[in-house]
């Protein structure tokens, strides 16, 4: 697994989709840099999110709040206060760690022990094989799960209650050592605040501090009744907005899993007091859904349901991705509460109310919310995407099967020579196409060769000028996955395209 992940962060980087930040100064920890077909791909992802929560839905409107925001926005919220990340050192290593996310890591290799011994046993009893039954009752898949779940309960107690020696004691006691150096000799936990501060307007003005925003969400909530009024909205409804946010993370690693600087897709979805069970697991079986769609294999997916709530929530659902490093979120949806609108009121001494016609009532609504980042579904799609496979000839390629709809680019056009007008006839084709498609010209290196460098940035056709088409009008196209050709004129090529790349 370690070995994919290392392949797939080497792959991003020799393809143009992931840069290091700042590399020629060496870089910097956890900020990286889209490249040319990665940004085309984060476009698309982020487009198709937009088109399935805005577009498809007539109760839900887009919104693009400022990244600054008055900084009483956060106190109100909570994160001036409790925005806090647990964080430990290691004496010896001088590497700063998330507690919380040692303890986390340290329950995932129990769960994957449990994964590994029910893999065993389902290889060995055959069809017969009840995994449910087996976790349950096998004493040691059920040691390993015990464990894992005690640990957790634990941890979220310690934090809970302030404890913070008893997050250290539980590191201790599970022997956990610094995943660099294997020194188990740690310092105390401490709360970290992750929000990013600076200062606005001049020093002798009286500078403020603001800082840039840890959440898109809060944007959102305090524009809550200027897009309820001005567009009429009844409801329930929801707001979207995509944008950066910005979180001074203690581990910053995992490449793009873990940013200091990251983009989220948020929705927040106002209803009617009492009504927001209903509504909670409405969006989590449409989030689910929609992640079925991309075709990135439902076994890559699971729900952790929270039993620790954040102060703001009175459910909440963790969306989990099979990551090269294992299970972890990509996306959360919560239910809010009234929480942040009422404390909105309360800071703000303005009234965030609905009147609602049909009960006759005037309220607070409560909230519904979905949040994935950006980047993370980048790397999940990176990530279940890259394939190495061995050809018939005995060949090799690497193919990137992201879904054929958020390609970077959905059409390479290629000569196969350049002279004998070739090249010309390719690009008019491209000039026919690039209205609708985003269209590659490539004339350099082997037809072969080119393919290759086509399926490693998960081109879905590619589409070969020959001397044939000289005569009559036809090209080759090559699908990615199957790598068949066939001839099909010239005139087909936009409603070929258009049935490959819909989805
Ligand atoms: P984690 O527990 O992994 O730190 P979180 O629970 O703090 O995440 P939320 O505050 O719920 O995350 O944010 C919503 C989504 O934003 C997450 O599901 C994740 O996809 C994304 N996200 C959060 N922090 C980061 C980050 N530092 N880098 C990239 N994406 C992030």
């Amino acid at each position: 697994q370690d070995e994919l992940f290392k392949k797939v962060i080497s792959h991003a980087k020799e393809y143009g989709f992931i840069f290091p930040s700042s590399e020629i100064y060496d870089g910097m920890q956890a900020i990286y840099d889209y490249g040319q077909n990665g940004v085309e791909l984060k476009k698309n992802i982020r487009d198709y999110w937009w088109k399935s929560m805005v577009q498809m839905h007539e109760n839900i409107v887009g919104l693009d709040a400022s990244i600054f925001m008055h900084p009483t926005t956060w106190k109100a919220s909570g994160h001036v206060d409790a925005f806090n990340d647990p964080m430990i050192d290691n004496k010896d290593s001088k590497k700063r760690y998330r507690a919380d996310v040692l303890l986390e890591d340290y329950a995932e290799k129990l769960r994957q022990k449990a994964d590994k011994e029910c893999a065993k046993a389902a290889k060995r009893f055959g069809e017969s094989f009840d995994e449910a039954m087996y976790r349950e009752t096998n004493p040691r898949v059920k040691g390993y799960l015990d464990e894992a779940n005690e640990t957790m309960a634990r941890m979220a107690k310690g934090l809970e209650d302030g404890n913070l020696e008893d997050v250290k004691a539980l590191i201790e006691e599970k022997g956990i050592a610094c995943p660099i150096s294997g020194s188990k000799n740690w310092t105390e936990v401490r709360q970290f605040n992750l929000m990013f501060g600076t200062q606005m307007g001049s020093t002798a003005d009286g500078a403020t501090t603001v800082y840039l925003r840890p959440e898109t969400a809060q944007g959102i909530f305090v524009n809550f009744l200027n897009v309820q009024k001005t567009g009429r909205m009844k409801i329930p409804f929801g707001i979207a907005q995509t944008g950066k946010a910005f979180r001074n993370e203690i581990v910053a690693r995992q490449f793009i899993f873990r940013m200091r600087e990251f983009e989220q897709m948020e929705m927040q979805f106002f209803v009617r007091p009492g009504e927001e069970m209903k509504w909670y697991e409405y969006w989590k079986e449409q989030r689910m859904k929609w992640h079925s769609s991309l075709g990135l294999g439902e076994e890559n997916y699971r729900f952790h349901d929270h039993d620790k709530l954040a102060h703001y929530a009175n459910a909440a659902a963790d969306i989990e991705f099979n990551f090269p490093f294992g299970f972890k979120e990509l996306e959360g949806i919560h239910s809010r509460t009234d929480f942040d609108l009422k404390a909105h009121e309360e800071h703000s001494g303005k009234k965030l109310q609905y009147f609602d016609p049909e009960i006759n009532k005037n309220y607070t609504p409560y909230v519904v919310e979905t949040s994935i980042g950006l980047d993370r579904m980048f790397l999940a799609m990176l990530s279940a995407a890259y394939t190495e496979e061995k050809l018939e000839d005995g060949s090799e390629r690497t193919v990137l099967k992201i879904p054929m709809a958020l390609a970077p680019i959905k059409v390479a056009v290629l000569p196969l020579l350049k002279k004998d007008g070739l090249p010309e006839i390719a690009r008019a084709i491209i000039s026919e196409l690039q209205l609708d498609f985003n269209c590659q010209y490539d004339e350099k290196d082997a037809i072969g060769k080119r393919y290759r460098r086509h399926d490693a940035i998960g081109t879905p056709l590619c589409v070969t000028v020959d001397h044939q088409t000289k005569e009559d009008q036809t090209v080759t196209i090559r699908n990615r996955d199957t790598m068949e050709q066939e001839r099909i004129s010239i005139s087909e090529l936009g409603n070929r395209l258009q049935t490959i790349v819909s989805i």
